[in-house]
């Protein structure tokens, strides 16, 4: 049953950035914009014309400004995807100011809050309809790496199988933003480019090809690296994530486990035990794909064919990919995935530690899953239309 008004008013905040505009897309083709009457906002162009989206009639003709709490406060909901800084400055005074709506996220800044549910109803769909009847209202998108990974795999923490788990991510540029998909792209054109002539040459030397690319990678200036701090991505990794914790690990790795297990219902704020996640997240040359090499030590010896029917049967966008090497090669990679709803799951076998021990890669369109889509199936939920 809906929470909310019929045709309720909804704000859209951050529209038109990476993942807003991700998620307009998938407003559209799901049409969710039918049963709502939408408002767009703006924290830099407010009164320029709303946007014309595919099969969304605007409330408001004119974008609203986003820093307007007057303005916010009509709103049913708001769903923003305009980033942690401006949650920061607007959901306390909204709140602040007696609104009661729901809030929709896909920033980090709130996820931890006693207050807040993580929402990807795939996986948690009774933790969230648990918050909603104790009158919950802010409702945050996960880590792009955690949502990803447990549609992939959620159904063996479902079960309850899961003693404790390792990942090793291969994680995309988007997940730095749109600029430094563009960096990442220029960097590999500007590394061609220095070795264009010899790769023309079928007698040229590989190792002079190597020699340039590697000297022409150490020469990239500040300015053509400055969106990965200095780093070239272009043909090589970087094993850090997000700011340093100062005690070995990156932010990055840490909401492996702290967000796992608050979207699964689990830790003390539930009465319940901690499942240990552990992982090393690795920044690598793709470019919307989040990939990860998991390593799992189950509570018990599970056969394989049980647990390749549990992930089968978990939800309608996991893929099981058998574990043999040319549906491996074809099936599960970035590029494959890239722009899609589906999570492939392969890889998937008995590790040489014991019975209990299972190995598995999964990947995950980390704009979609991992960031706009859970945003807009929240706003199905409340409207009354999941579950
Ligand atoms: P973004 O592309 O930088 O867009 C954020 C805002 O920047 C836009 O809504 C827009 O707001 C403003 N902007 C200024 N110049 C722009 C331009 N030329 N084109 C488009 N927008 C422009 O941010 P994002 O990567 O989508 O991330 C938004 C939030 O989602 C962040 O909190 C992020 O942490 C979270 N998130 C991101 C990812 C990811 O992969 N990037 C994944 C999960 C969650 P105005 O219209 O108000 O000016």
């Amino acid at each position: 049953m809906s929470s909310l008004p019929p045709r309720p008013r909804v704000g859209l905040v951050g529209w038109r950035g990476m993942v807003g505009s991700v998620l307009m897309q998938r407003m559209s083709a799901e049409r969710d914009f039918d049963a709502i009457e939408t408002t767009f906002f703006s924290t830099s162009t407010a009164g320029k014309p709303a946007p014309k989206i595919e099969d969304c009639t605007v409330f408001d003709p004119v974008l609203q400004d986003g820093h307007d709490i007057g303005a916010l406060k009509a709103m049913d909901v708001i769903i923003t995807c305009q980033g942690g800084d401006y949650t920061k400055a607007i959901h306390k005074p909204l709140r602040e100011s007696g609104w009661k709506g729901h809030w929709i996220d896909a920033a980090s800044a709130l996820r931890m809050a006693d207050e807040a549910t993580i929402i990807l109803d795939p996986v948690n769909l009774p933790v969230i309809k648990d918050a909603l009847a104790q009158g919950r209202n802010d409702w945050i998108g996960g880590n792009c790496t955690v949502s990803c990974m447990l549609m992939g795999v959620g159904a063996l923490y479902k079960a309850g199988l899961v003693e404790w788990m390792q990942t090793s991510t291969y994680q995309a540029a988007s997940g730095g933003g749109a600029a430094n998909m563009r960096e990442l792209l220029t960097q590999f054109g500007a590394l061609h480019a220095e070795v264009q002539s010899l790769l023309d040459d079928p007698a040229s030397a590989i190792l002079e090809i190597d020699r340039k690319v590697s000297a022409r990678q150490r020469a990239f200036t500040p300015e053509e690296t400055k969106h990965f701090r200095g780093v070239p991505l272009g043909g090589n990794l970087i094993p850090w994530i997000d700011t340093d914790l100062g005690n070995g690990t990156s932010r990055e790795e840490w909401k492996g486990m702290a967000e796992t297990n608050k979207i699964l219902g689990l830790g003390p704020a539930y009465g319940k035990p901690e499942i240990a996640i552990d992982s090393t997240c690795v920044r690598v040359g793709a470019m919307r794909c989040h990939s990860q090499s998991l390593t799992f030590k189950l509570n018990r010896d599970v056969p394989l064919a049980d647990i390749e029917a549990m992930i089968r049967a978990d939800n309608a966008w996991v893929k099981w990919v058998p574990n043999d090497r040319e549906t491996t090669e074809r099936e599960l990679t970035p590029a494959q995935v890239a722009g899609t709803m589906t999570i492939p799951v392969g890889r998937m076998r008995k590790l040489a530690m014991g019975p209990q021990y299972l190995g598995a890669f999964t990947i995950g369109d980390q704009l979609l899953w991992g960031a706009a889509e859970p945003l807009r199936r929240m706003l199905r939920i409340l409207l009354g239309d999941v579950g």
